[in-house]
C-alpha cells in the first residue's frame, strides 16, 4: 500500500483541505506514477460542489495528471521507471464491449472508471474507499492501458491540462473535419476554449472566438484566432450569422443556444463540450431552418489522447498555465468562476509534499 497526500472536499459545502489516502501497490499491469502537476478543470469544481448530483465524498478531484513513472508491475510492457506520462479522465473500462474495442473507452457499455468519484471496478482498486481519488495528490496507481506518454517536446506542467482540455477539444475538431477551408467557432475562452483555439489553428482551420469578455479579444488573436466576436455585441453577432461550419461550445453555465447556433451555416454543427448543470434550450426553427446539427462530445479515447499529445508536440501546441501551490486551490476555484485565469490553473504537486 502506498500513502499519498492529497486535497479533498469532505462535503459539497466544504472547501478543499489536506487529506491522506492510500494507493494500491502496482499489480502486474499497473504503473505507479509520481504526480508532478495536475490541472484544475471546471469539472473539478462542478464535482467538488456536487453541481451535477450523485458525487461521492470525500472528493479528491483532478483528471489532468502529468508525472513520472516510479514503479511498474511485472507484466507492464509500455512503460518503465522514469518515463514521463499522463492520465486523464478515466483509469479503466471493461475493455471488451463495442465502445472499448472501437477506442471509445469513455463510452464503455459497462461504464468507464472515472479518475475520481468512479466506482465501476474491473480489477483490484485502491484500498479503503468505494470510489476513486483523482490527481490532486502525490501519487496514483493506474493500469498501463490508461496511461499515455508525454512527448519530450511538451513540458510536464503545460502538458497536464491537455489530458482533459486538450483531448476534449481535439476529438470533436477532428471528428468534424477541422482543417483548411473550415470555419470553426470556439465559444468560451477558458481552459477548454484556449486549447480549442490552438488546436483548430494548428489543424489549419479559420478560427473565430465567441466570448462574453471584451478584454479577451487581443489574447484570443495571440492564441491563434483569426476573428473575435463579443457575444453582447448583438449587431456583430447578427452580421456573422450563418458564417461558420463548426462550433465547439465550451461554456460551463447556461446560455442562449439560439444566439450561438445562428452563427452556423447550412448543415453546420455545434458540438457541446461544456457541461452546465442546467438544461439548455434551442428553438426548433434554429435547427430546421438550416439543417443545423446540435450534438455533444465527451473527452476522447485513450489512443486518440496519445494522438492529440503527439499532434500538439509536433505543432508546438501546449496549454497556457498559471501554476499554483495546492494551498491555493480554493482561491483558484473562485477565480475560475470569475473567468480570472489565463488559461488553466495547474497545481504544483511538490507543494503537497511539504
Ligand atoms: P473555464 O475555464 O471556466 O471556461 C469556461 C468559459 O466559458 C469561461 O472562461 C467563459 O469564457 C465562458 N463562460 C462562462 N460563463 C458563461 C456564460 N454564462 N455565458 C457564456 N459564456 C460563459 O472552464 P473549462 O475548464 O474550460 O470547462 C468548460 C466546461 O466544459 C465545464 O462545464 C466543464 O465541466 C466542461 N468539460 C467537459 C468535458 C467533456 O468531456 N465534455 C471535459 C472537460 C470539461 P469567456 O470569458 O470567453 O466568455
Ligand atoms: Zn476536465
Amino acid at each position: 500500500m502506498i500513502s499519498a497526500r492529497a486535497y479533498a472536499a469532505a462535503t459539497a459545502k466544504s472547501p478543499l483541505a489536506p487529506f491522506e489516502l492510500s494507493r494500491r501497490d502496482p499489480g502486474p499491469r499497473d504503473v505507479l506514477i509520481d504526480i508532478s502537476y495536475c490541472g484544475i478543470c471546471h469539472s473539478d469544481l462542478h464535482c467538488a460542489r456536487d453541481e451535477w448530483g450523485g458525487q461521492p465524498f470525500p472528493c479528491v478531484p483532478g483528471h489532468e495528471i502529468a508525472g513520472v513513472v516510479s514503479a511498474v508491475g511485472s507484466a507492464v510492457t509500455k512503460f518503465k521507471v522514469g518515463d514521463r506520462v499522463g492520465v486523464g479522465c478515466m483509469v479503466d473500462s471493461c475493455g471488451e464491449c463495442a465502445a472499448c474495442t472501437a477506442g471509445l473507452e469513455q463510452h464503455c457499455e459497462r461504464g468507464a472508471t472515472w479518475t475520481y468519484g468512479g466506482s465501476n471496478f474491473y480489477r483490484p482498486h485502491d484500498p479503503g474507499t468505494g470510489h476513486t481519488f483523482g490527481g490532486y495528490s502525490t501519487a496514483i496507481t493506474v493500469v498501463e492501458n490508461f496511461v499515455v506518454r508525454i512527448p519530450d517536446a511538451l513540458p510536464l506542467d503545460a502538458a497536464a491540462p491537455m489530458l482533459c482540455a486538450g483531448i476534449t477539444t481535439y476529438s470533436p475538431l477532428k471528428r468534424f473535419g477541422a482543417g483548411p477551408g473550415k470555419r470553426v467557432g470556439v465559444v468560451g475562452l477558458g481552459g477548454l476554449g484556449h486549447m480549442a483555439v490552438k488546436i483548430a489553428h494548428a489543424m489549419g482551420a479559420h478560427v473565430t472566438v465567441i466570448t462574453t469578455s471584451p478584454n479577451k479579444a487581443g489574447p484570443a488573436r495571440e492564441l491563434g484566432a483569426d476573428a473575435v466576436l463579443v457575444s453582447s455585441d448583438r449587431a456583430a453577432m447578427k452580421a456573422a450569422g450563418s458564417s461558420l461550419d463548426l462550433i465547439v461550445d465550451t461554456v460551463s453555465a447556461v446560455h442562449d443556444m439560439d444566439l450561438y447556433m445562428g452563427l452556423l451555416g447550412l448543415e453546420g454543427a455545434l458540438v457541446l463540450v461544456g457541461l452546465p448543470p442546467e438544461k439548455l434550450e434551442v428553438s426548433a426553427f434554429t435547427l430546421t431552418g438550416a439543417r443545423r446539427i446540435f450534438t455533444g462530445s465527451n473527452i476522447g479515447g485513450i489512443a486518440e489522447t496519445q494522438e492529440m499529445l503527439d499532434f500538439c508536440a509536433a505543432h508546438g501546441v501546449q496549454a497556457e498555465i498559471e501554476k499554483i501551490p495546492a494551498q491555493q486551490i480554493n482561491e483558484a476555484y473562485e477565480r475560475l468562476l470569475k473567468g480570472d485565469v489565463k488559461y488553466r490553473f495547474v497545481i504544483d504537486s511538490a507543494t503537497l509534499r511539504t
